[in-house]
This record gives structure tokens, C-alpha cells and sequence, in this order.
């Protein structure tokens, strides 16, 4: 079968590999579909995942063969196929519900569930009862469905803030996380949703997700009087998410849109360093700055369901769909990605 190997920093191969064998407490799955994220694209360019290893964690597929004692799932079934879950540990933040901070799950398996993840044929997930696996509800459209990565990543941010009905919210990027974070935001009752974003094409779609208005930040004189006027409130946003993971956002975040006492939850991860934040500027107003990592298999389970009642939907959010042979130039590689949000990898083409 065909797998998409990384080695290091600039070197992904697609390459034949054995058919994956489905031992005890094991599975086979076919990939349907595996999304490209951020993080495989750092992984290319600045080896954040430990080589040798098929990259992907964002896996719909179906069920191939399952190894004995695996009485859960069966061959045929649709499972979405997550990160690593609850550990055989048993650690302290699993115990507490919290497998996305588990001392040992992200640590000894690079976040994928694997041991290889899903830019392939097929994947074998070596402990079913240890990893995010899913079943993907009747009617869900595999392609909706795989988009479990990003916007679980914005149930998890709004789960982690202290968010009410009726609070007024202000996200800032305008990209696949924002954009989730824009749909989860007004199904849980946001009185006004605000975007800052840099660029104006995008506003159309974010608007038709849901935001009341946006606001671009390289043209706005005074960021700040914009998000109030646009709120149509003195103090600024009574929560914000920062889903663009640059220092600059999270200043504005900061400094510009939160009203005191609030909460900036950081759902984007900012990788370079935070040298011009003053924490004077923070302290004295009493700013929450609250991290967000990744999700739950919870928040997976919700949701599906809600993707299914149709609460919140993703149009267009998938703008490519390549094969595996493409995965270098049109995926991890590619240099232009204006227009661009998910990027599908389909094995069978
Ligand atoms: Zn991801
Ligand atoms: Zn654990």
C-alpha cells in the first residue's frame, strides 16, 4: 500500500509499504480521508513530529479488520480516528477527564494515533482502547465529518472559557479555526460575534458562518473603538478567542479588544516568542490569558451529533481534495494558500 513517510524537515516520501496486520486489542482502518493541519506542515518545515513516521491525525475511514478482543468495532464501520485518548496509565488528567493534557498520550506518540497516521491506504490503530475512534453517525458526510481536528479545537477553546449566553465575542483570524470558532460560538448563543481579520476577502464566508461583523485589522485605524462601536459596548468583549497563534493577534487580543475582568483564551498556539507582551498592560486589569490544547473524545462525540442535527455546519470549509502522489506540492510544500482552508488527502485518487 501507499504511504506518505516523513524522514525530517523537508523530506516526505510517498512510498510503498507492507499491508498494516491487525494483532490482539488491534485494528485496520481504510482512509476515506485524512486533513492536512498546521501541524504537519511545522512537522515538514520544522521537524515539531519525531521521524520516521506516516504523518496525519485527522482520519475518517472504514473499518478493514479488527484483531481479537476488539468487540467494539466491526469491519465496514465508519470511525473517525483521532490522537491518542485516555492512557493505560490511567494518569492523574485522564482520571480528571482530561486525556488532551495525559502525561504520557501526546508525548510517546507525536499526537498521532497510530503508531503511523493516516497519509495512507490504510492505518493500523495498535490500541484501539487508547485512541480517539469514533463512530461516524448515519447520514454524516465523511468529508464534514474529518473536520473533527479543527473545529473540536474551538468546542474545546469555548469549553475551556467561562462563556454565557448572551456574552458579546470577539475572535481574531479568519481561517479554518476561526471560522469554527464562529459556528460553535453562535450555536452556544453568542449576542454578537465580531472577526478581526486581515484580509477582506475572506469576509463574505465569515459572515456567512455567522459572525455580525469583521474588522480588518491592516486597515482599522483604532482596532480597539472599532470592536466597541461594532459590540455596541464601552468595554470591550466579555470573551476572545485568539485563533490565528501570532504574537501580534494576541496582543490585540489583549490589549485592544478584552474588557477587564475577562477572558482571552488562546485556542491558536503561538510558536514564536512572546517578546512584546507587558504583563503591566494585564495584571492591572485582570485579564485571564487561558490555554487551549487540542480536545477531548467527548468533544469529538458532540460534535458529530451536532454536525448531524445540523446545529453547525461547514460549507466550503473544504476547498481540496488531493491524492497522495500531490501530498508534497499541493499539501505540506505548497506556497500559495490564499483562497485555501482544508486541505483533504483522498488515498484513492
Ligand atoms: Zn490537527
Ligand atoms: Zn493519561
Amino acid at each position: 500500500m501507499k504511504a506518505a513517510v516523513f524522514y525530517g524537515i523537508g523530506d516526505l516520501r510517498v512510498e510503498e509499504r507492507a499491508m498494516p496486520k491487525a494483532g490482539p486489542g488491534q485494528m485496520v482502518v481504510k482512509i476515506d480521508y485524512c486533513g492536512l493541519c498546521g501541524t504537519d506542515v511545522e512537522a515538514y518545515n520544522h521537524e515539531i513530529i519525531k521521524p520516521v513516521i506516516v504523518l496525519g491525525h485527522e482520519n475518517v475511514g472504514t473499518v478493514y479488520e479488527v484483531g481479537e478482543g476488539v468487540t467494539r468495532f466491526k469491519a465496514g464501520d465508519k470511525v473517525l480516528c483521532g490522537p491518542p485518548s485516555y492512557c493505560k496509565e490511567n494518569c492523574s488528567f485522564c482520571r480528571e477527564g482530561r486525556p488532551n493534557i495525559c502525561s504520557y498520550g501526546f508525548l510517546r506518540t507525536n499526537g498521532i494515533g497510530g503508531p503511523d497516521g493516516g497519509f495512507a491506504e490504510y492505518m493500523l490503530v495498535g490500541d484501539v482502547e487508547h485512541t480517539m475512534i469514533i463512530p461516524v453517525p448515519e447520514g454524516v458526510d465523511l468529508k464534514e465529518a474529518v473536520l473533527f481536528d479543527v473545529v473540536c479545537v474551538s468546542i474545546h477553546a469555548l469549553r475551556r472559557s467561562n462563556f454565557k449566553f448572551g456574552d458579546n465575542v470577539v475572535i481574531s483570524g479568519g481561517g479554518p479555526i476561526g471560522l469554527a470558532a464562529i459556528q460553535v460560538a453562535k450555536a452556544a448563543g453568542a449576542r454578537k460575534i465580531v472577526v478581526l481579520e486581515n484580509n477582506d476577502a475572506k469576509f463574505p464566508r465569515l459572515m456567512e458562518y455567522g459572525a455580525d461583523h469583521c474588522i480588518n485589522i491592516m486597515t482599522s485605524k483604532n482596532i480597539g473603538a472599532d470592536v466597541r462601536e461594532a459590540l455596541g459596548n464601552p468595554d470591550g468583549a466579555d470573551v476572545t478567542f485568539e485563533c490565528a497563534g501570532k504574537q501580534s493577534s494576541l496582543l490585540t487580543c489583549i490589549y485592544d479588544v478584552a474588557k477587564n475582568g475577562s477572558q482571552v483564551i488562546m485556542a491558536g498556539t503561538v510558536g514564536e516568542p512572546m517578546d512584546k507582551l507587558i504583563l503591566a498592560g494585564v495584571t492591572p486589569r485582570e485579564i485571564d490569558l487561558i490555554s487551549a490544547f487540542v480536545y477531548t473524545p467527548e468533544e469529538i462525540e458532540i460534535y458529530l451529533d451536532m454536525l448531524a442535527s445540523g446545529k453547525i455546519k461547514f460549507p466550503g470549509m473544504v476547498t481540496d481534495i488531493i491524492g497522495l502522489d500531490d501530498i508534497v506540492e499541493k499539501g505540506v510544500a505548497r506556497k500559495k494558500r490564499v483562497g485555501q482552508l482544508k486541505v483533504l488527502v483522498d488515498p484513492s485518487l
